[in-house]
């Protein structure tokens, strides 16, 4: 079988990878060239999902490309509350940089036999009788049995499907991040006090979130938005850490680099005719946190093993990853996007307000998949009685977020066009 992988994302080299190591023919086009792949900023995964796929143990990982970073605290838009999220031993959070994480990935997939046409940009699907039969690039037009869509969140081949495939072309505002993100030098004889990894929710007054991470050899500072950022903006706000964090210094020392992060619900459909969507193209991060990695691992390993068992690649070959993702992954990640739109939209004092009276806790922000027990709520309400508005908001969010969470589970067992259509439209309703 002939595999175009448009884009060189994680879940593409994954499953091209594995794909590639079953004998298919697989090539990945991908716009930049090898050496500039992939961000200069740590991430936060789960390095065992990427041992898997590199066939290694977690202790073969080279020791200077990743660290442990620290517990969190979210902080409220006033300043005046933390909610502490403590990572026990075993469960630390741990950062790669974003480079050598894709390096690893790219030699494994090269090692299968995955060919890779770097400088190539993919411009469109072609599509026959409704079928995805190949890519448009800038270097002419390439034919395949099955596309894997692994461009990223603006993906030209997702956004130019035809309507027929029932396919989301872009994300609606308020579901993507516009982010700034750069680590700047510390500033020597200034005193530091031992303070974790602070979220600032609604920092600022401003719809999105910013982040201050004091490492031992730098500052990691991200600024996101869930509108586009100006310089000034980011320019005040930089300026606005350095008053309340003096010891962060003027040079950057790695990044200062823009991104976009999908922060909603996974695609519903992600499939089509000789098409799968993989990683940020099928929007496959979580809301609240927008960590995509593990998704996309995760995703790959479930690709690969459809169209092995499934090698006509019709849409309901593909429906087998589709729907198989959403109930073992996909409902858990879309779950927290009902708290997040809360947070995101209420008046700011009504988050203060939540924060400081106990009604979001840890477990609420710690990520997807926390089931809320009656106790849990009934504490909730009982503190949250003072705000009705702001506590109806935040507790339909997480109620919304958990009937999400339950509609993904039910993804129907077999594709057929109305059938994904009427419970994508429940879903998205
Ligand atoms: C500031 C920031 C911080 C983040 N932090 C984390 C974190 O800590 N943990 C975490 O899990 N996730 C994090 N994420 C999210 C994470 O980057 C993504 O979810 C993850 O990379 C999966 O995306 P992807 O591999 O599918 O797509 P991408 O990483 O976007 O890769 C898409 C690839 O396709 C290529 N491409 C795009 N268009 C074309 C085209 N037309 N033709 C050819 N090639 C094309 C791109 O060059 C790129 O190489 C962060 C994102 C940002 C922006």
């Amino acid at each position: 079988m002939d595999i175009l992988i448009a884009g060189a994302g994680h879940g593409g080299l994954v499953a091209g990878a594995l794909l590639a190591g079953a004998g298919h023919s697989v090539t990945v086009l991908e716009e930049k060239q090898r050496d500039a792949l992939g961000h200069d900023w740590e991430d936060r995964f789960t390095f065992s999902l990427l041992c898997d796929v590199l066939k290694i143990k977690e202790s073969d990982l080279p020791a200077d490309v990743w660290r442990v970073r620290g517990d969190c605290t979210f902080v409220s838009p006033d300043k005046k509350t933390h909610v502490d999220v403590h990572f026990p031993e075993g469960a630390e959070q741990k950062v790669m940089w974003r480079k050598p994480l894709l390096r690893m990935l790219l030699e494994r997939a090269e090692k299968s036999g995955v060919r890779f046409a770097f400088g190539t940009r993919v411009e469109k699907p072609i599509v026959k009788d409704g079928r995805v039969t190949g890519l448009c690039t800038d270097a002419g037009s390439l034919s395949a049995d099955l596309v894997i869509d692994a461009a990223g969140v603006f993906s030209p081949v997702r956004q130019n499907l035809p309507p027929e495939s029932g396919i989301e072309k872009s994300p609606a505002r308020g579901e993507l991040f516009y982010a700034f993100r750069a680590y700047f030098d510390r500033k020597d004889n200034v005193p530091v006090p031992d303070i974790p990894f602070e979220v600032y929710l609604r920092h600022e007054g401003e719809a999105g979130l910013s982040w201050f991470c004091t490492n031992p050899d730098s500052v990691d500072v991200l600024i996101g938005r869930v509108d586009p950022l100006t310089k000034e903006q980011i320019d005040g706000h930089l300026q606005g850490f350095r008053t309340s964090h003096p010891w962060m210094g003027e040079r950057i020392v790695h990044g200062g680099q823009y991104g976009f992060i999908p922060v909603r619900r996974p695609l519903t459909c992600m499939v089509a005719d000789g098409y799968a969507a993989i990683g940020d193209s099928a929007f496959m991060t979580t809301p609240m946190n927008g960590m995509g990695i593990d998704l996309s691992l995760r995703a790959g390993k479930l690709l690969a093993e459809t169209v092995l068992a499934h090698p006509a690649c019709t849409a309901a070959d593909l429906w087998h990853y589709n729907r198989d993702f959403h109930r073992l992954y996909g409902g858990d990640t879309a779950k927290n996007e009902g708290l997040k739109n809360a947070l995101l939209t209420m008046p700011r004092e009504d988050v203060d307000f939540l924060f400081a009276n106990r009604v979001v806790e840890s477990a609420d922000l710690a990520g997807a998949g926390q089931n809320m027990t009656v106790s849990a709520l009934l504490g909730k309400l009982v503190r949250g009685m003072r705000r009705p508005a702001a506590f109806g908001k935040v507790v339909r969010g997480i109620l919304r977020g958990s009937r999400t969470q339950k509609l993904y589970k039910k993804a129907p067992e077999d594709f057929s066009p109305d059938a994904v259509a009427q419970w994508s439209s429940r879903i998205n309703e």
